[in-house]
């Protein structure tokens, strides 16, 4: 199907872009990566009058280490992200949840802004940014802000960015020497968004204590939803089979899944629990130096 007709905007830069925003209001949509946007319109599901395409906006599209954090640019595609070294290294997490994104069409053209903005309830980037505890850098007519991961997800397809404010940046604290991670998501196929998906960082200490950590949850509810209960008991203590499974039980009451195509609501929570052990598995293995491919499970 074709979308309905709109008027086509192509800003060069942040100003203009605003500009834009602020002169069309609601009747405005921002075009990044159009992985979601264009079928959405072909389906005349979204119907903008105004398209504001920010692919020019190349300047926010990067992988950078600055004080203490990772920033991703929010028009760094997917791929991008995955090629960094540096996120490849030290945020095991985020490389094994970006791989597994759709194929890679979607991976070379979807971008990490449109992913946030966008705020699918099944997506993978919503549990990378909660339990690595993100900041989101914003730009709107009443200048900059930055949202923390208590407040950014708000409904399914909401968040706190305002209609009128463009996402620029997404800013990741640097793990503490001892972290890991992993992301495991629950496939009907590949290519799939998850049944439902675990994304878990651990800061250990050498005899494999938890210092903290960070535990979120993809598809398992209206929003991505972080695992606090599971992450204020795993803190401070052994990683062992008994406290895994405890912990389990935690991400089991944590899951709010709503029952659909890919499976009941306690289909879903006891999926939740498989992972998330298989993930703090995983975890504490590539702590101790293992290799280990994480991402996909079917
Ligand atoms: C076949 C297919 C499979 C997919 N599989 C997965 C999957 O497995 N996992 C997954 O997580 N995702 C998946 N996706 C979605 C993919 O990750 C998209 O990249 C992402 O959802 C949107 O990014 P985009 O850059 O294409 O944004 P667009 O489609 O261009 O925009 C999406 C929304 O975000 C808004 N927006 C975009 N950029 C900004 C910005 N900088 N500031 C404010 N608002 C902005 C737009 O106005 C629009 O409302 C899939 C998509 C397709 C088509």
């Amino acid at each position: 199907m074709y979308p309905r007709a709109f008027e086509y905007f192509a800003p060069d830069s942040i100003p203009e872009v605003l500009e834009l925003l602020s002169r069309y209001g609601e009747e405005a949509k921002l075009l990044a990566g159009g992985q979601s946007l264009i079928p959405l319109m072909k389906l005349r599901l979204v119907n903008p009058r105004i398209l504001v395409d920010i692919g020019r906006l190349q300047h926010l599209a990067y992988v950078r280490e600055e004080d203490d954090s990772l920033r991703l640019g929010a028009l760094t595609c997917h791929t991008y992200v995955l090629e960094s070294t540096l996120v490849r290294q030290r945020f095991p997490l985020m490389a094994d949840a970006v791989s597994v994104i759709g194929d890679t069409q979607v991976r070379n053209w979807g971008t990490v802004g449109g992913a946030l903005a966008e705020a699918d309830p099944a997506g993978d980037w919503g549990p990378v940014v909660l339990a690595l505890d993100a900041g989101i850098r914003c730009v709107g007519p009443k200048g900059e802000r930055v949202l923390g991961m208590d407040s950014f997800f708000v409904d399914a397809y909401t968040t706190q960015v305002a209609p009128d404010e463009l996402l620029t940046e997404v800013v990741f604290p640097l793990p503490s020497e001892g972290s890991s991670g992993a992301y495991l998501k629950l496939e009907r196929r590949a290519g799939d968004f998850a049944v439902v998906s675990v994304a878990v960082q651990l800061s250990l200490d050498q005899k494999a204590t938890c210092r903290a950590a960070g535990i979120a949850l993809g598809a398992a509810g209206l929003t991505p939803i972080k695992a606090v209960e599971a992450e204020a008991f795993l803190s401070g203590k052994e990683i062992r089979p008994d406290v895994i499974e405890e912990a389990g039980e935690r991400v089991f009451q944590a899951a709010q899944p709503l029952p659909d195509i890919r499976g009941s609501e306690e289909y879903k929570r006891a999926a939740a629990r498989s992972l998330f052990k298989r993930a703090v598995e995983i975890a504490v293995r590539r702590y101790q130096g293992e290799t280990l491919e994480a991402g996909h499970v079917h």
